[in-house]
């Protein structure tokens, strides 16, 4: 069996996952960071659209915190909230673009700024309509040309290793929770290799792909949020998942973002007869009201109306000129589907887009277990609360990006390395290869019980059902996964079960509804 000795492993290369190892690249730590995908590039920070958050003019970080929390509903961590405030828009300068790079878009001789729902003034800075994938490959770049980093990909992880699960010493039990690394799963050679570190951060993004409707890549499965359960990490806020407003509804089956600064820009959400509709649900804010009220509208209004889809309105309130300039990839994917936005209305639903949960940490990004850490959206700094402010992920990963190095930077010397001898080597299932029939079944059940009993409007009969459908899912999962030979759909179906569970449990649980946690 391979093993590698690293003295930090990152998994995921997101924005988040990308940073923290890019910081101590840059201050002489050897990492290793790995990823599932193929493409390095592939990830949530990959396909965002809107911005990040930077500074507005007279903006200050009183007036950002200020409207955080209030998205946040009274539940964000407000040292969560000051931390990202005060360091955020220095920090974008210094690594966004002075260190990577990355140029973003300006008006005369200064940033171009945005304004998204729940801002009380324009303050995000974009590339177009590509701001992500802008940052991502700058990102992969400098990584790929750093001397102390090692990158891996098409390497699924499988589990955390820990001293108390498995060492072989059984002694080991009585000692604190250590992470000291994690077995991956080659999906080329299909084997295990074992990664042994003294500090393992856990950067693998979000969750969007356990609901049928979702604006997520294919990997945002979860992965994180299960591993770290199973070690044994605190993992709270689960049920605050935040469903984007509009999910384009392509008629030959694509379903893609349409970002909330085409709102910012004057579009409205409107029927098919172009009536609008938000002033009914929030008189202030109407198209721009927070998010989850948004969406709820939608989906009060398809009930209402008993439609498949609501409609956003460009061609009325935003000039061919500016829908051209501002928003040309949602141009050509909406044109690729047949659907001329500078002409006609776009068909849109909600869709799950963004955990505000996920692994405890603290404002060092460190996690109940000693050794492991977790950045960017698998983690709860408690900075989103029961809700999300548009366009703070991004800077959420920068940050904690940033102060996760900064921290094992300082403590690296206080964590032992573990001894690659001390660990098992895996042990192979002997039945067959996993029948991808099966997975695919049980993965598309999961998503759809997830959408109808766990989604945007929860009531205690549809989450009771949706908790007894799930353990009978994980049963059979559990029993498959030892039984079988590990594919990486095997791998994300497990975790996908075990983390469509642990928000279902914390919906069925908190029964007050906050944010975008909804209970009828
Ligand atoms: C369509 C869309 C638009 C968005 N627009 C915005 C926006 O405008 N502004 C904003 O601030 N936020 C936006 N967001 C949210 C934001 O993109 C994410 O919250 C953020 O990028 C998360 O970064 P991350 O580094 O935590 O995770 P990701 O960028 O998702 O990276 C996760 C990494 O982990 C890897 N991974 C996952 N599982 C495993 C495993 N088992 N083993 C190994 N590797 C694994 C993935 O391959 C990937 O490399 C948007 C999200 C989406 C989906």
């Amino acid at each position: 069996m391979a093993t590698i000795n690293a003295d930090v492993l990152i998994i995921g290369c997101g924005i988040a996952g990308g940073i923290t190892a890019l910081r101590l690249a840059d201050a002489g730590i050897p990492v290793v960071i790995a990823t599932r995908s193929q493409d390095p590039a592939e990830s949530n920070t990959f396909w965002s659209q809107g911005g990040i958050i930077f500074e507005g003019q007279e903006d200050t970080p009183e007036r950002l915190a200020k409207d955080i929390l209030a998205a946040g509903a009274g539940l964000s961590n407000p040292d969560a909230v000051q931390v990202l405030a005060e360091n955020g828009p220095r920090l974008l300068e210094d690594v966004l673009i002075n260190r990577l790079g990355i140029e973003f878009d300006v008006e005369g001789r200064t940033l171009s700024l945005a304004r998204e729902g729940g801002h009380s003034l324009a303050r995000i800075v974009h590339v177009a309509d590509a701001t992500g994938k802008a940052i991502e490959v700058k990102l992969i770049q400098a990584l790929k040309e750093h001397p102390n980093v090692t990158l891996l990909t098409q390497q699924t992880g499988i589990d955390l290793i820990t001293s108390s699960h498995h060492s072989v010493d059984r002694l080991q039990v009585y000692a604190p929770l250590t992470c000291v690394g994690a077995y991956f799963h080659d999906r080329r050679t299909r084997e295990v290799t074992k990664v042994m570190a003294r500090a393992t951060v856990l950067a693998t993004g979000g969750l969007g792909q356990i609901y049928a409707h979702n604006t997520n890549p294919l990997g945002a499965r979860g992965d994180g949020q299960a591993m770290a359960y199973r070690a044994g990490a605190r993992v709270i806020n689960m049920e605050f998942v935040q469903f984007h407003p509009t999910t384009f509804v392509g008629a030959n089956g694509a379903r893609f973002l349409i970002t909330e600064a085409v709102r910012g820009d004057g579009g409205r959400l409107v029927h098919a007869d172009n009536t609008p509709f938000m002033d009914k649900y929030d008189a202030v804010w109407k198209d721009l009201a927070p998010r989850d009220v948004v969406a709820r509208a939608i989906y009060q209004e398809m009930l209402e109306h008993d439609v498949p889809y609501v409609y956003l309105n460009l061609r009325d309130y935003i000039t061919e000129d500016r829908i051209r300039h501002h928003f040309p990839t949602i141009l050509q994917r909406c044109a690729d589907a047949g659907v001329d936005i500078t002409s006609e209305l776009v068909p849109v639903v909600p869709g799950a887009h963004y955990a505000c949960g996920g692994v405890w940490v603290d404002e060092w990004g460190q996690s109940t277990l000693a050794g492991l850490y977790a950045v960017g959206e698998v983690a709860c700094t408690g900075l989103h609360g029961a809700n999300r402010l548009a366009s703070t992920s991004l800077l959420e990963g920068l940050v904690w990006g940033d102060r996760a190095a900064q921290h094992l930077k300082a403590n690296l010397h206080l964590l032992h390395q573990p001894d690659a001898n001390n660990y098992p080597d895996w042990e192979y299932a002997d039945g067959g290869a996993p029948d991808p029939a099966l997975i695919g079944q049980d993965y598309g059940q999961i998503k759809a019980l997830m959408w109808n009993y766990v989604g945007l409007v929860r009531t205690t009969q549809r989450l009771e059902r949706a908790l007894r459908e799930l353990r009978r899912f994980e049963q059979e999962i559990e029993f498959f996964y030892r039984t079988t030979h590990l594919t990486d759909g095997l791998i994300g179906l497990r975790n996908a079960a075990r983390t469509a569970t642990l928000v279902a449990q914390a919906a069925w649980t908190n029964r007050t509804s906050v944010g975008c946690h909804f209970r009828e």
